[in-house]
Formats: C-alpha cells, sequence, structure tokens
C-alpha cells in the first residue's frame, strides 16, 4: 500500500521553478532513495512531501488523506505526530543533552518527561550511545552527533522517516554506520523512508531510486504493486 503521494507538484522560489510536475510514490515500510544534481528539486520535493512546503499546484497524500490543503497547524499536528526528520547537519539544541535532544520530539507531543526520558534511552542504547547520553553536540563527534539526531528522528515512532543527505557531513565509514543504523531501525519499526542523497553508496541501501532532474522524477526501478 501507498503510504505517502505527490501528484504532479509544481513548486517555484519565486521565479525560480524548483519542482515542475513531480510524482512520487512511498510504500509502506519502504525505503526510498531520491538521487539527481544539486539543484535538481530533491530537497523541495522532501519538504513538500513532509508539509513543510505548500505546493503551488498538485496534491499530496498521506495515508490516503490529502494533506497540502491542511493549514500551517494541522501540517504541524502532523509533521510531529507521523514524520520524522534528521537533516544533513544534525541540528542537535545545543544547549540539550543527547538524552534531553532525543526526548524532545516525545516532550513536545505532550508525553510526561520521565516516560519522554525513558523513550530516549532506549533509543540511545540501541545506536550504542548510551554512555554518550549526557554530553551536549558540542562534546560528540560529527558522527555521534548524527547518530543522535537519527535517534531525535525515530523516537516518536514515525509513518515516515526524511532523510535529506543523512551522511553528507561524514566521512565514508561513519556513514556507513549511520546508514546501517537507519536502516536496521527502520526496517525493525515498519517505517517507510525518504532518503534524498547524490551518493550512490547510500542510495544502495534503499528498496528502489528515483532520479529528479529539473524539478521532475524519473524512476529507475519499478514501483512496488499498490
Ligand atoms: P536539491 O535538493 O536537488 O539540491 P533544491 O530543492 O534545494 O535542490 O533546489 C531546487 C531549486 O530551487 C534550485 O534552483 C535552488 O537554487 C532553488 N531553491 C531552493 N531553495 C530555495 C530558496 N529558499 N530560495 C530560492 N531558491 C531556492
Ligand atoms: P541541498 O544540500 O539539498 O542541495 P542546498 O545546499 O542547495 O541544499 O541548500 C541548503 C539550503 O539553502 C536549503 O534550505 C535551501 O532551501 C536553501 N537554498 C538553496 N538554494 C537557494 C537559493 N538559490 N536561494 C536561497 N536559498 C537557497
Amino acid at each position: 500500500t501507498t503510504v505517502l503521494e505527490a501528484r504532479d507538484v509544481h513548486f517555484a522560489f519565486g521565479r525560480t521553478p524548483a519542482l515542475r510536475g513531480a510524482d512520487l510514490r512511498l510504500g509502506e515500510g519502504e525505503i526510498l532513495a531520491v538521487m539527481g544534481p544539486s539543484g535538481s528539486g530533491k530537497s523541495t520535493l522532501l519538504h513538500c512531501l513532509a508539509g513543510i512546503l505548500v505546493p503551488d499546484s498538485g496534491e499530496i497524500h498521506f495515508d490516503g488523506q490529502r494533506i497540502d490543503r491542511l493549514g500551517e497547524t494541522g501540517r504541524s499536528a502532523l509533521r510531529r505526530d507521523k514524520f520524522g526528520f534528521v537533516f544533513q547537519f544534525g541540528q542537535l539544541v545545543p544547549e540539550l543533552s543527547a538524552e534531553e535532544n532525543v526526548a524532545l520530539p516525545l516532550l513536545l507531543s505532550g508525553v510526561r518527561r520521565s516516560a519522554a526520558t525513558a523513550e530516549a534511552r532506549v533509543l540511545l542504547e540501541r545506536l550504542g550511545l548510551d554512555g554518550l547520553a549526557a554530553r551536549t553536540s558540542g562534546e560528540l563527534s560529527g558522527g555521534q552527533a548524527q547518530r543522535v539526531a537519527l535517534a531525535r528522528g525515530l523516537v516518536a515512532r514515525p509513518r515516515v522517516l526524511f532523510a535529506d543527505e543523512p551522511t553528507g557531513a561524514l566521512d565514508s565509514l561513519t556513514g556507513e554506520q549511520v546508514m546501517d543504523l537507519l536502516v536496521g531501525s527502520a526496517r525493525a519499526e515498519g517505517t517507510s523512508v525518504v532518503l534524498v542523497t547524490h551518493e550512490p553508496r547510500v542510495a544502495a541501501y534503499a528498496d528502489r531510486e528515483v532520479v529528479v532532474r529539473d524539478g521532475k522524477v524519473l524512476a529507475l526501478t519499478a514501483e512496488p504493486a499498490a
């Protein structure tokens, strides 16, 4: 079944078109790599799928519901409750410890601090970070910080994890460790993943690849049956 779908999505930044009729379908539990050259529209497509940007035209459907027509409140609730995010630079809150950063999405969803902290510890342990729970991002290596960011992206058990160049700032060995954890966690939870990358080695972790070129999506490998 299809979890998330973009239909004929157009988006322009002022006069700069970024998406010109993009179509994409993400299956339940599917890990989809979105590749393509810099400036082709990958991040814009991710932001439209995730309800961060609203398309100028076209439709975004999540779980059979049209989400591009939701207001900012509805889209922000959706992002909080159903989606997880991990970006190129972890973007941890520098004043908070690793554990507090991971607990943050749960606290924002109204989970009590004790339960949020307990869940954050589970995620940190699963990602091999239990010894680092008290550290702030300034006290973590790049790879460790990115694993903390991944833990934060997964802690609320999202239906869809959006990963935009999640290994882009890491050396290749550290990037492989992060990808092993990302894919392993997604598989274990049945989480669908939209993985934006321009690195073929990262895309190789996905079930399927598409390429974005000039704001359109070219399918590379066959779509799974709906
Ligand atoms: P990619 O992720 O493939 O590198 P983007 O989606 O970031 O591509 O960008 C697509 C196009 O939109 C590019 O021409 C880029 O310069 C432009 N663009 C992206 N973000 C902005 C922005 N905030 N303001 C203006 N133009 C933007
Ligand atoms: P990516 O790694 O996806 O290619 P970029 O480095 O192109 O991302 O862009 C990083 C950020 O800068 C994005 O948030 C994007 O929206 C913004 N951006 C990209 N192109 C432009 C632009 N031409 N004008 C203003 N902002 C831009």
